[in-house]
This record gives C-alpha cells, sequence and structure tokens, in this order.
C-alpha cells in the first residue's frame, strides 16, 4: 500500500527516518512550516527555513524517493510576537506561488490570544488571495474551544470550509470538524494524545470520509512511522484495504491536491536513486559513501 504522511517535520529527523519511512511504504509527504523549538528573533530566520523546506529538505526526501511538500505560514507560537510576525506576514506572499507549496499552515491557535487571532485572519486572507488551502493546527490546551474558534474564523473570513484542514483531533473535537465540511487530521503519537487503537476505533464509528492521519513527527518525542503503524493496528482490526487505503492515500492527495501543485511522480525505485546527486554543493552522502 502506497502511504502519505501528510503531516511531517523532515527538518528535525535524520536519513535514517527517511530509510525507514521508504521501507515501510511512505511516498509522499507534507512537511508543515512550524516553530523550532525556541522563538526565532529575525525575519531571515524564517526566510532561510522556507527555503530550506523549498531546497534542501525536498532534494534530502527524494534521495529516498520520496515525495517532499510543504506549507509555508506563520505558527500560532510566535504570532505572539507582534513586530516580527507582522514582517514575516509582508514577507510571505515570495513563497506561496512556489512549486512544492501545496498549503498555507500550520497556522491557528496555540494560546488563543489577540495577537494570534488577528495573524490567523491574515493568513486566511492570503490563503483566499493566493488560491491555497490551509491546514490548522489545534491547541494543546483548550483544544475544544480551540476548534470551535478556528471554525468560527474559516466561516467569518468566507473561506471556503472544504479548503481546510483542522489538525490533532482527537474524540472530542472530530465531530465537531465533520460537522462541518473542514477535512479533520489525527495525528498518532506515542504515549500521548490519539494513538493506532483509539484511531482504528474512530475509523469504525465514522468511517473514511475526510479523515486524515499523521506522524506529526519532529524534535519532540514522536514517530515517522506513526502511519505505517496505524495502518497495521487498522487492519487487525478487520477495517476494509479500500478504507485504509482513502484514508492513508486518497483523502491526503484530495486535500492537497486542490492546491493544484501535487503532483505525484510515479514512485521512484530504489536502484534508480542516485545519492551521489547534489543540491548545489551539497549530497547526503560521507565521506567514502557511494549510496
Ligand atoms: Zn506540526
Amino acid at each position: 500500500m502506497r502511504i502519505f504522511d501528510p503531516h511531517v517535520h523532515m527538518t528535525s529527523r535524520t536519513t535514517d527516518d527517511y530509510e525507514a519511512m521508504a521501507a515501510a511504504g511512505v511516498v509522499a509527504i507534507v512537511e508543515p512550516a512550524f516553530w523550532l523549538g525556541q522563538p526565532r528573533t529575525t525575519v531571515g530566520s524564517f526566510i532561510d527555513y522556507f527555503n530550506s523546506l523549498l531546497g534542501w529538505e525536498r532534494f534530502r526526501a527524494a534521495q529516498f524517493g520520496i515525495q517532499h511538500f510543504c506549507t509555508i505560514g506563520l505558527n500560532p507560537k510566535e504570532a505572539n510576537n507582534p513586530k516580527l510576525a507582522d514582517e514575516v506576514l509582508q514577507m510571505l506572499p515570495r513563497f506561496l506561488n512556489k512549486d512544492g507549496v501545496v498549503a498555507i499552515g500550520e497556522i491557528g491557535y496555540d494560546d488563543q490570544t489577540d495577537a494570534e487571532q488577528s495573524v490567523f485572519t491574515r493568513q486566511v486572507k492570503l490563503a483566499a488571495e493566493y488560491n491555497l488551502p490551509i491546514l490548522i493546527h489545534t491547541p494543546h490546551r483548550d483544544k475544544k474551544q480551540g476548534t470551535i474558534r478556528s471554525i468560527e474564523t474559516i466561516r467569518a473570513a468566507g473561506f471556503p470550509e472544504e479548503r481546510v484542514l483542522i489538525d490533532h483531533n482527537n474524540e472530542e473535537t472530530l465531530p465537531i470538524v465533520l460537522e462541518s465540511r473542514c477535512w479533520a487530521g489525527h495525528t498518532i503519537y506515542p504515549n500521548t494524545k490519539m494513538d493506532e487503537h483509539r484511531m482504528a476505533t474512530l475509523v469504525k464509528k465514522y468511517g473514511p470520509d475526510r479523515i486524515i492521519v499523521n506522524s506529526a513527527a519532529d524534535w519532540g518525542i514522536s514517530d515517522p512511522l506513526k502511519v505505517p503503524k496505524t495502518i497495521a493496528v487498522m487492519r487487525a482490526q478487520g477495517i476494509d484495504e479500500a478504507t485504509i487505503s482513502r484514508i492513508v492515500w486518497d483523502n491526503p492527495i484530495a486535500f492537497f491536491g486542490q492546491s493544484g501543485r501535487l503532483e505525484l511522480a510515479e514512485p521512484t525505485a530504489r536502484q534508480a536513486i542516485d545519492r551521489s546527486q547534489k543540491f548545489e554543493t551539497n549530497s547526503v552522502l560521507r565521506g567514502e559513501q557511494v549510496r
């Protein structure tokens, strides 16, 4: 089964992770722009980060046979520095027409402050202007209220709900999202939040419509193999292959395909990958390595 992980922060992962993901069947990913674990202090740090998502990281993924797409946006945590946030938002449009950018995101709420609200609303307007879908991060604290507010913000802007993916859902927020026309993402983390078994239970209850599963793996305790692991549990619980394939392949493609920029190639045969290829002057090979 071909697998699409539609939310994974590969910049903070290793080549071992890429190897393991490719071996498990992951052939395409979306890497959303987010924060780096500590706040950036200048707009140039954002520019370099966005360029690395579109350049080096896309190249690095390809060296393991994985197609890499990204979303570009100002995350809610860093929206709370109003001066810097304004500079980032003014610079953002230069990235929104680039190949490989399949949505604006992750945007949304962290602490649900006024500054976050203002940055959220401005980025919804940018998404409308650049005809891009939106990826919304729901907060860890007060998730239900954050989910409801996110849908209200989308509606108040008159933005089409079917072009919105609301992420990090749980049993409490999923019915709220499904009542709207937004798509519902689920992050499968180790030890916390939604796990593989809870996810399989939700699929049995609600079916596969607008349901998406991701690993959201980053620099924290997380697992870039959580989508294949969830597939294994769904299978063990008797969920049929067509339903599983819709969730881990068709749905993310249908959602991000709305950008008009999700051009999926036939998966690269491993033998055909030439790791001596260079991005600018750098390759993934080290020392005497030839493959
Ligand atoms: Zn994320």
